[in-house]
């Protein structure tokens, strides 16, 4: 017998599979259909056309049997539901915040902070921009400011907390426009649109003591922060001993508050909340939540909804879990980088990011390459991806085209719902769009929506 003597360790899901759902590859001349149908648009798409559907994390989690089984007993009184309180106790316990206002999703927060604390010609520094954050940020009639350390901008920096607030950034920013004019700094963890990138403790920490002179408050976006949390532990001098929950906990110490997407941490399909420490902000959240979400008590969640996600918190905070979580993008990450395809490192907590700015270089940004790529990837292998590059960076004010540095594919990888099979697959397609790039053209946009244009715009190849 002869055994190798470097065995690997492998890591494996602390999961097994009880229900299975069906997914089928449609044949090559449906996949063309349906591109064209929609518009070259991948949100466009019918999900019954996809075969591996790497769109989003947001909401497409699987849910354990421990959630299955709290749907059950939900509580659907329309005020008071027992598991508004459950709830509410999860989320002081882990995250730390005194009032819980739950929405129906994270954007509903979004809507009510933006909306209690933003004035017409306010400025919201923030380390780089979200789609609905912003734009809430802006139609409250606030001006969204990017410090972000340069760093993120930059697809082959492998610094390890690339998602970090420019200290420098945000005191110009407080220096130009003054502490009055800033209602609070959006401070996002596991940055989505720098490539999925974490901040440190050690950032925060020099954020709050900065704010804390100037009087400015820190709000949260805590949709990834359990990720961020792990990759603290992996990186951060001093933090190897701390647990995912402590990390989580020290994170939000510095915060005034937080919105959050369940849909993302939460490992729930709908969902989300706004916390705050201040009685008088919640006080009037709660006054707001009922004219746009519902009752405060449920907030445009059913109570099974609640439910579900008072035990997704919890199992998100399990070492074991997260781990698997981050490791499984991670292998995505290693198998795209060993077929030679360039993406952004260091590898995301929720998803790996094609550099297409090195791969369809021949296409210029305002033909939509990132765009193009993701359609060519569903026509090769039926697998659905997202552009996060000129299309999603919107217009300016003025209505000009805004050029993003970053010109990205996003393959975002739900929780605990594809295997590693299903990732080998998907390197193998993308590899093979790669390999086939020359011969791939631009697109121009044939329908564009008055904002948030990456859902719903239309396009045809030039
Ligand atoms: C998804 C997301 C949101 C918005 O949450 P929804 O539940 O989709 O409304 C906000 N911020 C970040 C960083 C997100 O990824």
């Amino acid at each position: 017998m002869q055994i190798k003597t470097d065995i690997p360790n492998s890591w494996a899901e602390p999961w097994k599979i009880k229900t299975v759902e069906h997914i089928r590859l449609p044949n090559k001349n449906e996949r063309k259909i349906a591109l064209e149908d929609a518009g070259w648009n991948t949100f466009l798409l019918k999900s019954e056309d996809v075969f591996i559907d790497l769109l989003t994390d947001s909401g497409t989690n699987a849910m354990s049997d421990r959630q299955w089984a709290a749907i059950m007993t939900g509580d659907e009184a329309y005020a008071g539901s027992r598991d508004y309180y459950k709830l509410e106790e999860v989320v002081r316990r882990v995250y730390g915040f005194k009032h819980l206002i739950p929405t129906h999703q994270g954007r509903g927060a979004e809507h009510l902070l933006s909306q209690l604390l933003i004035s017409s010609g306010d400025v919201v520094p923030g380390n780089m921009y979200f789609t609905t954050t912003k734009f809430h940020q802006e139609y409250a009639g606030g001006t969204f400011v990017d410090v972000i350390i340069d760093e993120a901008q930059d697809p082959t920096s492998t610094h390890p907390f690339k998602g970090n607030i420019d200290i420098d950034k945000l005191a110009a920013v407080i220096d130009e426009h003054g502490a009055d004019k800033i209602p609070y700094i959006s401070y996002e963890t596991n940055v989505n649109m720098a490539g999925g990138q974490p901040v440190s403790l050690e950032n925060i920490r020099e954020v709050h003591s900065l704010c804390a002179q100037h009087g400015i408050k820190l709000m949260l976006d805590a949709t990834r922060a359990v990720e961020n949390s792990y990759f603290i532990k992996c990186r951060e001098p001093g933090c190897q001993e701390k647990t995912i929950a402590e990390i989580l906990w020290e994170i939000c110490s510095y915060m005034d508050g937080c919105t959050m997407s369940g849909k993302k941490d939460g490992i729930v399909n709908i969902g989300g909340f706004l916390a705050v420490n201040d009685d008088s902000l919640a006080q009037q959240a709660r006054n707001l939540v009922v004219a746009f979400e519902g009752l405060h008590t449920y907030g445009g969640m059913a109570g099974r909804d609640m439910a579900a996600l008072a035990v997704g918190i919890e199992e998100s905070i399990e070492y074991n879990y997260i781990y698997a979580r981050v490791e499984q993008v991670g292998y995505l990450g290693r198998k795209l980088a060993e077929f030679g395809v360039p993406v952004v490192v260091p590898f995301g907590g929720h998803a790996i990011y094609l550099d297409i700015n090195r791969i369809l270089s021949h296409i210029p940004q305002a033909q939509f390459p990132a765009q193009r790529f993701a359609g060519e990837l569903y026509l090769e292998g039926g697998i659905r991806a997202m552009e996060r590059g000129i299309v999603s960076a919107g217009r300016d004010k003025q209505g000009r085209n805004i050029f993003p540095s970053l010109e990205l594919v996003r393959l975002t990888i739900p929780r605990r719902v594809y295997t590693q099979s299903h990732l080998d697959v998907v390197s193998e397609s993308v590899a093979r769009v790669c390999q086939r790039a020359d011969s791939i053209g631009g697109l121009e946009i044939i329908y564009e929506p008055s904002h948030l244009r990456f859902f719903q715009a239309r396009f045809s190849p030039i």
